[in-house]
């Protein structure tokens, strides 16, 4: 037997087909509350979508740790044995909600760990470097990879302008253009928390981390020309791959590494390790394996779990702190707040954001739409008499704390022996990818700056991949001129 519809109060409606008229032809009644309840609702029915990463795809899971790293962190959900429920958002970066899956783009990788200490979020990509350094250029970067203001059309000219004259992007985008600016699928790439992180042992001591999630389905990558034919016919091919796995039982795993640098190390090491521009070199500081994350519940509502899933850096756990990387600390900072502007103020109250077994014993209180409060027992400020909550001061060294220079200053990172910005980016390309990777590697670059790049820009081109690499920059210039003296410009591909 179907149900009888009902109005959003519970009350049942008596027609969801015809409105209510004054006669057949006489106007639409304004007192018709279901009708108006109908309309206003689905006008409301979308949030603004994230201006970056809009277009995703999630799914729940859990982490279970396999080794003993407690001599780094005291962190709860990495000690020995634990098992913690996980919440995944995959995403592109510059595309918007309902941009195809396969445009050429980093991926984000953001995790969300239920853990029984409040929630830990590690807001990561599927590169382990990004394009800039700097917060305070996140948004001139964005803009440029996103449309031109009069046209509303995506813009190659725009995109290699920008990474052309901040030469610190030459690494992500080598990345970019390689065979990982395309994953197979969201299942066959690695995550990678980029940044740098601190971990906290029981004993206080400290270190640097960087999180490794590499793919057990094996890295896979689709060529440009799959990519571009896949977008035509499947738009949401990722997301759809994603949910099809989990559905027969396939369920996609991770196998969970870390860097650890000590504490005293960071200073002499011959790359700053606070530079999201740059890797810590696994032979410096070998993977150390953590554990198995593994994706094995897909959403039960796409818009409640998934578009409204808010994942901040700022969530963490005791044992887990900040570093020096300014990227994290401005992450820090934009996250929540795009939150509290994007669903609303009381967002960590929805069910994906929702601690789970944590007790949740803020002051924060009222705001729209609330829906937890406090026993009206709890006073609403601290400090006071009357038994509220008090925080605790032996959690201080765990805020990310580390010395530093008190001077006030506006300077680029410290340089390290072997920093530069096209030192890593040479390497990847010399030493890492074999010659069809390279062939790849060359064939998008020139396909991509076909696809619209002009002078002034175009001779920058050129001598950004000479700064990578003299052979990658002469076959950029080659591929590039002969495509413009001989062959019709193919279509911009987008990315
Ligand atoms: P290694 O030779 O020890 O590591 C190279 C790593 O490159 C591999 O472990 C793999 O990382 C990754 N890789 C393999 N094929 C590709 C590809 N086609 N495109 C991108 N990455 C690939 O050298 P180093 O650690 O000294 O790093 C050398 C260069 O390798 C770096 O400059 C960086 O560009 C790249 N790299 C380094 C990583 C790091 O954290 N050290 C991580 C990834 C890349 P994975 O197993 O994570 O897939």
């Amino acid at each position: 037997m179907t149900k009888p519809t009902t109005t959003n109060t519970g009350t049942p409606v008596e027609s969801d087909n015809e409105s209510l008229t004054a006669g057949t032809q006489g106007p639409i009644l304004l007192h018709d509350h279901y009708l108006i309840e109908k309309l206003a609702q689905f006008n409301r029915e979308r949030v603004p979508e994230r201006i970056v990463h809009a277009k995703g795809a999630g799914a729940y899971g859990e982490l279970m740790v396999t080794n003993d790293v407690s001599r780094y962190t005291k962190a709860k959900l990495f000690q020995p044995g634990a098992r913690t429920e996980s919440l995944v958002r995959f995403s592109t970066v510059a595309g918007e909600q309902g941009s195809p899956d396969t445009w050429r783009d980093p991926r984000g990788f953001a995790v969300k760990f239920y853990t029984e200490d409040g929630n830990y979020d590690l807001v990561g990509n599927n590169t382990p470097v990004f394009f800039i350094k700097d917060p305070i250029k996140f948004p001139d970067f964005i803009r440029s990879q996103k449309r031109l203001p009069g046209n509303g059309l995506r813009d190659h000219n725009m995109q290699w302008d920008f990474w052309t004259l901040r030469p610190e992007t030459a690494h992500q985008v080598t990345w970019l253009m390689g065979d990982r600016g395309i994953p197979k699928t969201y299942r066959h790439m690695n995550g990678y928390g980029s940044h740098t992180y601190q971990w906290i042992n029981a004993a206080g001591e400290r270190f640097w981390v960087k999180y490794h999630f590499k793919t057990d389905q094996g890295v896979d990558y689709l060529t440009q020309a799959d990519a571009d034919r896949i977008a035509g016919e499947n738009a949401d091919y990722h997301r759809k791959d994603l949910w099809d796995a989990i559905e027969r039982g396939e369920f996609p795993s991770w196998t969970v590494h870390v860097q650890v640098m000590p504490v005293a190390e960071a200073e002499g090491y011959r790359f700053n390790p606070f530079d999201l521009t740059k890797v810590w070199s696994h032979k410096d500081y070998p993977l150390i394996e953590v554990g198995k994350w593994t994706l094995n519940r897909n959403p039960a509502n796409y818009f409640v779990d998934i578009e409204q899933a808010a994942f901040e850096p700022s969530n963490v756990v005791p044992g887990i702190g900040f570093s020096p990387d300014k990227m994290l600390l401005g992450r820090v900072f934009a996250y929540a707040d795009a939150h509290r502007y994007r669903i609303g103020t009381n967002y960590a109250q929805l069910p994906p954001n929702l601690p789970r077994a944590a007790e949740v014993n803020s002051y924060s209180k009222e705001g729209a739409m609330r829906y937890f409060y406090n026993d009206a027992s709890v006073p609403v400020y601290a400090p006071n008499s009357f038994g509220g909550p008090h925080a605790d001061p032996a959690l201080a060294p765990d805020g990310g704390l580390w010395e530093f220079d008190p001077t006030m200053v506006r300077a680029g990172y410290v340089e390290h022996a072997e920093d530069g910005d096209f030192t890593q980016a040479g390497t990847l390309v010399r030493e890492v990818l074999n010659d069809d990777q390279r062939d790849r590697l060359v064939s998008n670059i020139v396909g991509h700056v076909l696809g619209g790049v002009q002078e002034p820009v175009l001779s920058r081109v050129f001598e950004y991949w000479t700064n990578v690499d003299p052979d990658l920059g002469k076959r950029v210039e080659e591929g590039v001129r002969a495509g413009r003296d001989g062959a019709p410009t193919p279509p911009p591909s987008q990315g």
